[in-house]
């Protein structure tokens, strides 16, 4: 037998080897999730829909109060185990994935919610604003997924990382730059890890919300104030507002960016990965004036 021929039987043997190991996704029922910044908006309702669907989930955010009483509404110590976490710190995200092992044996689905916003004009945006942006989002996702894949890898049963994203993270809006370069930054990360732990059976999904106003924290925290101001509006209209931007007229709220997160990770979209999906209304596929 050839020597080339010989290589070609033992790389598919190989390859052969590696589908038999290849971890099939499980049920939600079966799964243990971890959300960061769960404890307010989207992560919150993302949180609650996994829960809703059986998974056990770690509500983890800087807020302990609020991830304290999220946890507790999924349904307490059984269900749901609150740990406050920066995600800013590599000790902190360790412990936070050593106190999800304790409470429910494992990870395997986690979720890079946790964000701030700083949307500011160029000229205004300053050194310490993009480091914190980035610091959070860009370099805060990193960590949490690089300890999830640690974590999902040693346990063979394959996983899921889905990204809060957004809009942004393909479009250019005005002032907010540093906020923007973060979201790019996370969907260039789905890509990459998608192509890196596939072979695990870990699968790393995107989801792309646009104008979730009611429920969200980052346009509480004086965006919304700020943004109703320029459309000279009422900051209370500013959800209605968006929504006449959109293709389907809809608002859009926290609960439908957890629909997305559901459909990745527990619905039928088992064979995606490096994929965003937005959740807009449409925004992305066409912006109404
Ligand atoms: P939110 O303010 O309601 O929730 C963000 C959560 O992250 C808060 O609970 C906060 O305490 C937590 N957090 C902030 N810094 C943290 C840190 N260092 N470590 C751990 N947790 C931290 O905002 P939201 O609108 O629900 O946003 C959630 C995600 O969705 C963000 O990544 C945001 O960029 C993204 N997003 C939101 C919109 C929108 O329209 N609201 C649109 C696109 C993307």
């Amino acid at each position: 037998i050839e020597e080339s021929e010989k290589f070609r039987i033992e790389y598919w043997e190989l390859e052969e080897a590696k589908l038999r190991r290849m971890p099939a996704p499980r049920p939600l029922a079966a799964r243990i999730a971890l959300v960061t910044g769960a404890g307010s908006g989207i992560g919150k309702a993302t949180a609650r829909r996994l829960a809703a669907e059986g998974a056990c989930v770690v509500v983890a955010d800087l807020d302990g109060a609020n991830a304290e009483a999220v946890a507790k509404d999924l349904g307490g110590p059984d269900k749901a185990v609150a740990v406050t976490v920066d995600v800013t710190s590599e000790e902190q995200i360790k412990s936070a994935f050593d106190a999800a092992v304790l409470a429910f044996g494992g990870v395997d689905l986690v979720v890079n919610n946790a964000g701030i916003s700083i949307s500011k004009p160029l000229l205004e945006t300053t050194a310490r604003d993009w480091d914190l942006q980035h610091d959070i989002m860009a370099r805060g996702s990193f960590l949490v997924s690089r300890e999830a894949a640690r974590v999902m890898i040693g346990q063979e049963l394959g996983g899921d990382i889905v990204y809060i994203a957004s809009k942004n993270a393909v479009f250019a809006g005005p002032n907010n730059i540093a906020y923007s370069a973060t979201k790019a930054d996370q969907a260039h990360q789905v890509r990459l890890l998608a192509a890196e732990l596939g072979e695990h059976g870990i699968r790393v999904n995107g989801v792309n919300p646009d104008g979730v106003v009611r429920g969200s924290g980052i346009f509480a925290a004086g965006w919304g104030a700020r943004r109703a101001a320029t459309y000279g509006i009422e900051e209370s209209e500013l959800g209605a507002f968006y929504a006449q931007r959109t293709i389907l007229k809809r608002e859009v709220l926290p609960e439908h960016v957890a629909n997305a997160v559901f459909a990745l990770t527990g619905g039928d979209l088992t064979h995606t990965t490096g994929l965003h999906i937005p959740v807009d209304a449409g925004v992305a596929a066409a912006f109404l004036r």
